[in-house]
């Protein structure tokens, strides 16, 4: 919160102290009277702030961009990097410099597109191991249905990922009592880390 309020502003801010338990902020290396002290809570499993100057009386530098951490510009990229994982790193910083006026550094973006291509790779191989679960999920409120996973089995024991098909039990029986037998199929390729094709078996019935 105190990096968006200090580039919002243009405050040169920086930590004195910053970890668990204590965060101490001042402005322009002190010559600002800004002063923020918080401390953890352990009682309360927060931090509070225990005093604070909001005044200024220094000037300010929309400039600097060494205040903000790569994770900082990582959580406001994280999206643009899952569609557009091929941006550079130079244009990632243009778009930082663009859209915040804080000239921060090709490694600091460099750092903070690992930590977005990390974040995104993370959730999706948990996303993917939870597909089994899901699996016993829809069996277990829709039976009748028809759920199958394939995987391809890797070295060392690894099992990978490979298809997952799903057939609602509404949808067979809908379609074998109310539709014409006519199959339409779609599909389209999947973008972002994990490439692959959705296909999708579509029936149709008398008005549509
Ligand atoms: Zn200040």
């Amino acid at each position: 919160m105190l990096c968006n309020y200090a580039i919002a502003n243009g405050y040169q801010l920086y930590f004195v102290n910053n970890d668990r338990k204590r965060l101490l902020a001042h402005c322009c290396k002190c010559k600002c009277t800004f002063k923020l002290w918080a401390s953890w809570m352990s009682e309360d499993d927060n931090f509070q702030i225990k005093s604070l100057n909001l005044e200024h009386n220094f000037g300010t530098n929309f400039k600097l961009g060494s205040l903000v951490p790569y994770s900082w510009i990582g959580s406001h990229y994280t999206k643009q990097i899952l569609n557009r994982q091929k941006m550079s790193v130079r244009k990632l910083r243009l778009e930082v410099i663009r859209k915040f006026g804080i000239h921060v550094s090709l490694s600091q973006c460099r750092r903070a597109k690992k930590y977005d291509l990390q974040l995104i790779n993370g959730t999706l191989v948990e996303h993917y191991a939870k597909l089994w679960s899901y699996r016993e999920d829809v069996r277990r409120s829709n039976p009748g249905s028809t759920v199958k996973i394939d995987v391809n089995n890797m070295p060392y024991g690894k099992k990978y990922f490979s298809e997952f098909y799903v057939c609602f039990d509404g949808v067979k029986k809908g379609w074998i009592e109310g539709c014409k037998r006519i199959i339409g199929l779609d599909g389209h390729f999947l973008k972002g880390i994990f490439k692959g094709e959705l296909l999708c078996a579509i029936g149709r019935d008398e008005n549509n």
